[in-house]
């Protein structure tokens, strides 16, 4: 049984639009409040507006980046915000329990776990441990797909390969969400839920959305 949507999808990017313009202006209004009012009003339940994957770097906490309150984000964070069955698994709830209409997938400038997975491709002895090599294994793709040509290496530095290696990823896992989702893709093809991908630059403070 799907719930109802809280919202259009386009409605609910409108809203992390003019939070994150908020909050660079200077201006929050924390969302749809953060007082002990709010926090009655969701005793009995939740409607977010969207889910967001993001990266666990704590640069990245999405309610500041996008001035929201208790109720308005379902949020998923791992480091490199790298999709497993169980992050999956939380999208899928979120939309069909809870009504969520958008799914952001969010990466950053600077993501060291996206670092990691760069250092081990220029250094394949570089393993700190079976876990961490679980999230290094899933930004590979990424990495190795924007891996600057041997040729002009000494020319394009590390950072430059690190945020489009982020940016790819994000691209990635907007793609992963759909194809191993059935669930998702019938609310999409309904019109009544959004994949999304977005960057966030950790200098600025803004967010750029693309739509995937
Ligand atoms: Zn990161």
């Amino acid at each position: 049984m799907v719930h109802e949507p809280s919202m259009l999808p386009l409605d609910a990017l409108d809203n992390l639009r003019k939070g994150n313009a908020r909050a660079l202006a200077g201006e929050r209004i924390y969302g749809s409040g953060i007082g002990p009012e709010r926090l009655q009003e969701l005793i009995g339940g939740q409607a977010p507006y969207a889910t967001i994957l993001t990266c666990a770097d704590s640069r990245v906490p999405p309610e500041h980046i996008f001035d929201a309150g208790f109720g308005d984000l379902f949020v998923c964070r791992n480091a490199g915000n790298v999709l497993d069955e169980v992050t999956l698994g939380s999208v899928e709830y979120a939309a069909a329990h809870t009504g969520c209409p958008l799914f952001v997938v969010l990466g950053h400038t600077g993501c060291g776990a996206v670092g990691a997975a760069v250092a081990v491709v220029k250094n394949p002895d570089a393993y700190e441990s079976h876990n961490v090599d679980d999230i290094i294994r899933r930004l590979l793709p990424a990495v190795l797909s924007t891996k600057p040509p041997d040729l002009y290496r000494d020319k394009i530095d590390d950072p430059a390969w690190v945020d489009a290696a982020a940016y790819k990823n994000v691209k990635n896992v907007c793609n992963q969400t759909t194809q191993r989702s059935p669930l998702l893709k019938t609310l999409i093809k309904k019109g009544i839920f959004q994949v999304v991908g977005a960057f966030y630059d950790l200098a600025s403070g803004q967010v750029e959305f693309f739509m995937e």
